[in-house]
């Protein structure tokens, strides 16, 4: 369909893509700090929930920490 758009990530000007399948298109979900598989022996990210990016076609979730250098964009198809 024309003008669909869809969410995605920029990171420093670049255009993220999939770590797995190289899909541009991701869902946002919060993901808790219990649930982030994150090590306690870093006591700073340990409580923080990291912003995650799931690929709408894999499934993969890549989490970000919340104030990095990218942002949610919703691109053109
Ligand atoms: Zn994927």
């Amino acid at each position: 369909m024309s003008g669909e758009s869809f969410l995605g990530l920029e990171i420093k000007g670049y255009t993220f893509k999939c770590l797995v399948c190289q899909n541009p298109e991701f869902l946002q979900r919060d993901i808790p700090p219990n649930a982030a598989n994150i090590s306690a022996v870093d006591g700073d990210s340990a409580n923080q929930s990291a912003d995650g990016a799931v690929c709408t076609d894999c499934g993969y979730i890549h989490d970000f920490a919340y104030g990095s250098n990218y942002r949610w964009v919703r691109w053109r198809r």
